[in-house]
């Protein structure tokens, strides 16, 4: 490709609101631009680094025996009727009518398009396993759509969704799913980490999140330091808390603590450490057509974990609860606790099961109780509710935990049949009994793994692309239009170099060198020659785009050094 012919506008400054380095550098470079919030068209440059990714992602998608489809992006919402998705799906899903009246939503996600092309057609065990997967466009009405493309509105996804005679197989194909994405993000040059996630909207049992280790991710990964557990934060789980604090020694009893409103009062009002006391978080839970307060009774030195708290009761969503909320509930706000509490939905840490010797409030004004045993409660009241933090313990070998941020840029979920049961989707088994597909499914981000590159890899300048993924190859950069032996030489070297396979720019364009220079460190391609005034000594200069080193070699070695850097 030559620059003069390219459509790649790149420009010095960036959007007031682009804060993150990939936002910037896909702005600046020309990579996207923007078309409305988490709206974005992809230019020339960004659509090649798309392909790129898409095709390693296809690559590894096919090696692993997965059949490429395409579902329509307009979905019918009899379709999510049947799931019963389509009234408890929240407001990232776009729903909307057509002329004739009748219901239709853009695709957030394809469970239930892939039950329908499999339901009715695939009958026999027989047939099974089978694996559909798309690279398509997704929109979600996301109430904050940031950071570019990392988490846009309209974005590309790879989607797969498997179909299994039984959970064994799921399981089989569930881990071969795990290796295949570990394939691509090794591919793709990425430090990430397969952690066990929490199932969000999608559901089903059991799941597991790509994260890609980066200071601007979005997400808490707890990690142990000593063997391989790795959880997001929303389904981390820890070995039970102990404490070396002296326990408080009491009988049961109903205390005056006048005033005593927070933790911190009441520990020190006891003079007990607050690991002793039950902290009452009080929250609001919303679903499909009702709202409903509900109390979350955790360790007083914890602090609850929302995404746990929503799953603990079901909602579609939690958020706080207002005084008056919490008033016309019933409820004492710094004096709630669960013993004898009535009238409202309340849930204790599964971690709280059992102990003794605690400090709650008695649901009184002004009054707690103390030596308080956690006993007696339904079963299902006790939940696992807390943050993990980087003080606790693995769960699975006692080691150090740590607290890194993440991006997530897959998640693999084993669904089983909470899509094919309500929508009827079933085959016969071998002893010719019908039964509900068991079911799995498998995203992987492909915009976001763009973004996600460039966090993962850059420096002040710009863009510092593995050559997998790289717009082009290499740069050959002519440093002065108007020497014609320079100018040449370039031309020569760049038909070469496309006749031996390698995808090169050349900026052929009538600008300064410095102009030229900046949009090659912008764009970054992980190589460049740059023919200059050397070259009446037969020398041009190879550029490493990380690290900015520069080395003089022979001119007539230029194509053989970049074959050599770039592996060909
Ligand atoms: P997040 O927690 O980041 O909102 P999610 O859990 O809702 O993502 P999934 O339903 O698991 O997303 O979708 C599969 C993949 O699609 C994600 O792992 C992520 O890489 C990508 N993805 C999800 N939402 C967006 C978005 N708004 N913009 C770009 N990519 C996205
Ligand atoms: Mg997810």
């Amino acid at each position: 490709m030559k620059f003069s012919k390219f459509y790649a506008p790149t420009t010095k400054e960036a959007p007031k609101d682009a804060s993150l380095p990939s936002h910037i550098f896909l702005l600046r470079g020309g990579f996207v631009e923007q078309m409305g919030a988490g709206l974005y068209n992809y230019l020339p440059l960004g659509q090649k680094v798309l392909n790129k990714i898409t095709k390693i992602v296809k690559e590894e998608m096919d090696n692993a025996g997965a059949l490429e489809l395409n579902f329509s992006m307009v979905t019918s919402a009899e379709l999510w009727r049947q799931s019963g998705r389509f009234d408890v799906f929240g407001k990232e899903l776009l729903r909307f009518k057509d002329r004739k009246d009748n219901d239709f939503l853009l695709s957030a996600t394809n469970e239930e398009s892939a039950v329908a092309t499999i339901r009715g057609k695939v009958t026999s065990y027989k047939e099974l396993p089978k694996n559909i997967y798309q690279v398509n466009t997704k929109f979600r009405d996301e109430a904050r759509p940031r950071f570019g493309i990392l988490r846009g509105r309209e974005f590309i996804m790879k989607d797969a969704y498997s179909f299994h005679a039984n959970e064994a197989d799921l399981k089989r194909e569930f881990d071969l799913m795990e290796q295949t994405y570990s394939k691509i993000f090794t591919r793709l040059g990425l430090n990430y980490r397969a952690v066990f996630a929490d199932s969000g909207a999608i559901g089903g049992s059991g799941s597991k999140e790509f994260m890609v280790l980066a200071p601007n991710g979005e997400d808490d990964i707890i990690c142990c330091k000593q063997c391989t557990y790795a959880a997001n934060i929303e389904a981390a789980k820890r070995a039970p808390r102990t404490s070396s604090a002296l326990k408080p020694e009491a009988d049961a009893a109903k205390f005056l603590t006048p005033n005593m409103k927070t933790i911190k009062d009441v520990a020190e009002f006891f003079k007990v450490d607050e690991f002793y006391t039950i902290k009452a978080v009080i929250k609001k839970a919303i679903y499909a057509d009702s709202t409903k307060i509900v109390v979350f009774f955790i360790r007083g030195d914890d602090e609850l974990q929302e995404v746990k708290a929503q799953n603990a009761c079901k909602a579609l969503d939690i958020a706080d609860a207002s005084d008056d909320e919490v008033l016309n509930a019933g409820l004492v706000a710094g004096f709630c606790g669960p013993v004898g509490l009535k009238g409202v939905d309340f849930y204790i840490d599964s971690e709280l099961k059992g102990q003794n010797q605690m400090i709650c409030g008695a649901n009184e004004k002004d009054y707690h109780f103390v030596g308080v045993s956690v006993s007696g409660f339904n079963e299902d009241r006790f939940k696992d509710l807390s943050a993990v933090r980087a003080s606790d313990r693995c769960p699975e070998c006692g080691g150090e935990l740590e607290v890194s941020k993440g991006i997530e840029v897959g998640h693999i979920f084993q669904l089983g049949d909470k899509y094919s049961k309500p929508m009827n989707a079933t085959f016969l088994d071998e002893n010719g009994k019908a039964k509900p597909f068991i079911m799995g499914c498998y995203g992987i981000g492909v915009s976001r793994l763009m973004a996600v590159m460039i966090e993962a890899s850059h420096d002040e300048r710009g863009c510092i692309w593995k050559k997998e993924c790289s717009p082009f190859d290499a740069f050959i950069i002519v440093s002065n239009l108007k020497d014609e032996n320079a100018l040449k030489y370039a031309i020569e070297l760049y038909e070469n170099a496309k006749k031996a396979g390698l995808d090169v720019m050349l900026d052929d364009r009538n600008e300064r060198f410095g102009v030229k220079m900046n949009d090659y460190e912008l764009i970054g391609a992980p190589f460049a020659i740059i023919v200059g005034k050397g070259l009446e000594e037969g020398s041009v200069e190879l550029v490493t785009r990380s690290g900015l080193v520069k080395e003089q070699i022979k001119a007539d070695t230029a194509l053989d050094a970049l074959k050599a850097k770039l592996c060909f």
